[in-house]
């Protein structure tokens, strides 16, 4: 399959700010279910066994931060993507005579992909992966005006990873340093600038550039969370019955360090859960006498914060209450609206269901109330990372 005569290495360009993203740093840094997108990348094409290395391009100062080891090196970009990529090149082995220049940002590059792209840069020189254009292209002025609508057939989106037989990379940058011009968007534009040929090859539909946040969800990073949490509290005559965040007439009530209200820290353990936070012992002490009578729909918006703080919000709750006494149908509605208030989430994103348990055991005997709840979590992004 691959020439034995080839030694890939790829140049990874992650020196870029990543504005449109909404984060702070470049959003090849944001971390997304623990791991930032130039680790994706970086492991995406560690996975490809026709590489032999990688020079990781990014800012001056995030060099210190990524480790290089055997294989992968570490360099500081420039201003411009062509200022970084030749950092990038500068930085290959000598005896490095294929390379391959892939946007730190697109992890759904795959080992087909890349073997496809350094066969034809081998035997042609220079190589880029497109896409056939789906929608019309049209040419504006500054004006917002239509000036043409292009023929749509000889047109190619273009992606990374591009590959350059070593020579014709070196060649292109020489043409650049006695031309000057403008900065490139891709590596291939300035190969063509300096009138040498480049193939195109198949790219691929998931090989995408991650530049909003809706990428992400159809690369499959920001899959919803499912949190699960139970909880009882004994009856005893002589207090309150708060549950699901409703007073209801009963002649006992749960007993609690809080109010006792197993149904919303069954709610507050399945988000915490789901967001892979401490569960509510932990978070809410009952040593502390902070917490000392505290009503439970307190402690749910606390949990709710915390798990916002963690990157996660609530698009919907499922809980189910067991209990034998008292009937609790007529105080369903008004448990569900108060949770999805606290939630910010519409009321009918919120189930609430009471059962019995036909007179066995300790919710039967009317010892105590059981609770489950179930949550899905969605990415707050804004709230992350805003
Ligand atoms: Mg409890």
């Amino acid at each position: 399959m691959r020439d034995v005569k080839t030694n890939t290495w790829a140049i990874v360009a992650a020196a870029g700010s990543g504005v449109r993203f909404g984060a702070a740093a470049g959003k090849q840094f944001v971390q997304i279910q623990g791991m930032s997108l130039l680790q994706r990348t970086l492991r995406s094409l560690e996975g490809c066994p026709d590489l032999q290395g990688m020079v990781v391009v990014v800012p001056p100062d995030r060099v210190a931060v990524l480790h290089g080891r055997p294989g992968l090196r570490v360099v500081a970009g420039g201003e411009r993507r062509t200022d970084s990529v030749r950092a990038g090149f500068a930085a290959l082995p000598d005896d490095c005579n294929l390379v391959l220049v892939h946007d730190g940002v697109r992890p759904g590059v795959t080992p087909e992909l890349v073997r496809r792209v350094i066969e034809v840069a081998w035997s042609d020189g220079a190589c880029v992966p497109v896409l056939r254009v789906n929608d019309t292209v049209k040419a504006v002025d500054a004006a917002g005006r239509v000036v043409r609508t292009l023929e749509r057939e000889p047109l190619r989106l273009v992606q990374t990873p591009q590959g350059f037989r070593r020579e014709v990379l070196r060649q292109a940058y020489a043409w650049a340093d006695e031309n000057g011009g403008p900065g490139f968007t891709d590596d291939a534009a300035l190969v063509e600038a300096s009138s040498q040929r480049v193939t195109v090859v198949a790219g691929e539909e998931e090989n995408i550039k991650v530049t909003v946040p809706g990428d992400l969800v159809r690369l499959g990073l920001l899959a919803p969370r499912v949190g699960h949490g139970y909880d009882v509290h004994r009856l005893e005559p002589g207090r309150k019955l708060i549950l699901g965040g409703v007073e209801i007439e009963h002649d006992r009530g749960l007993l609690g360090h809080s109010d006792g209200d197993a149904a919303l820290h069954a709610l507050c353990d399945a988000l915490l859960g789901a967001a892979g936070l401490p569960d509510i012992g932990r978070q809410f002490p009952d040593t502390d006498p902070k917490y000392a009578g505290v009503a439970s729909l307190d402690l749910l918006r606390e949990a709710a914060a915390l798990v916002r703080r963690a990157g996660w919000r609530a698009s919907s709750a499922d809980l189910t209450l067991v209990a034998e006494r008292p009937r609790l149908a007529g105080h369903l509605p008004r448990m569900a609206k108060g949770i999805a208030k606290v939630l910010e989430v519409e009321p009918e994103a919120v189930g609430v269901k009471a059962t019995t348990e036909e007179g066995l055991g300790f919710t039967g005997q009317g010892e105590g109330i059981a609770a489950h709840a179930m949550v899905v979590l969605v990415p707050a992004w804004e709230a992350a990372h805003g």
